[in-house]
């Protein structure tokens, strides 16, 4: 398994980069794993629309589906120039009345609603979702490939779920949206502080901990000591179309 990091920023991209956006590429083809804003131009660099497998959003916010609506204007295209070889499998949570319409009026995209609990195959990996602590549904990744594992947080709150879907992955990719000493603020907006997202690293026995979803203004080496310190081994920071293999 390898992951292509398109872009990592909470909230909104710093310029030329994007907020969340991985591509996996799995036994069975390649996967994009949230859509935020300007993660479709980031997607371009790596991989055409045609060659994509699949798309999973983990939920709603524009961080990480800003993008979404424009994936389907390229989908649309890619099949009216005779590109598109099958529909694009798309899965996303429900409960977007004009994202669902503009997926489902699509022919070029085959979309699935996605709940918590749901195991889905796709690219030849199985993917597992796990309910987060946050503002709106979403839903944390678990994908098992060729015996290994990647786990990716979504955006949550401090939650024994989190331990649950990264118990003993190889890589964790787990949000720090907020330095140590703001607990309640991360809390109540739906999001973890560097070192909450240390411990769940140790809780869970992982063997790489990899941090995104970076706060603006805030030095991501300050968020790396703190998760370290939590974890007790050194944890990583994600570059713009970085290779992280698992
Ligand atoms: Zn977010
Ligand atoms: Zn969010």
């Amino acid at each position: 398994m390898r992951v292509h990091v398109l872009g990592y920023w909470g909230a909104y991209p710093e310029p030329g980069e994007a907020t969340t956006g991985f591509l996996l590429e799995l036994p069975g083809g390649k996967v994009l794993l949230d859509c935020g804003s300007g993660v479709l131009s980031q997607l371009g660099k790596v991989c055409a629309i045609p060659d994509l497998a699949g798309v999973v959003v983990t939920h709603h916010h524009h961080d990480h589906a800003a993008d979404l609506g424009t994936l389907v204007y390229a989908v649309l295209l890619a099949r009216l120039q005779g590109q598109l070889r099958q529909p694009l499998a798309v899965y996303t949570p429900p409960g977007q009345p004009r994202a669902e319409a503009e997926l489902r009026r699509e022919p070029g995209v085959d979309w699935t609603p996605l709940s918590a609990g749901q195991q889905v195959v796709c690219a030849g990996a199985t993917w597992s979702f796990v309910q987060t602590r946050h503002p709106v549904e979403c839903l944390a990744v678990r994908v098992a490939a060729e015996g290994k594992v990647f786990a990716f947080s979504a955006d949550s709150a401090f939650c024994p779920e989190l331990t649950e879907v990264a118990r003993g992955a190889d890589v964790f990719l787990c949000e720090a949206s907020f330095p140590d000493g703001q607990e309640a603020a991360a809390a109540q907006a739906g999001h973890l502080t560097a070192g909450q997202a240390g411990r769940v690293a140790r809780q869970a026995g992982v063997r790489r901990l990899v941090l995104t979803h970076y706060p603006h203004g805030v030095a991501v080496e300050q968020l790396l000591m703190e998760a370290s310190a939590a974890w007790g081994q050194p944890a990583e920071r994600v570059y713009t179309l970085q290779r992280l293999e698992v």
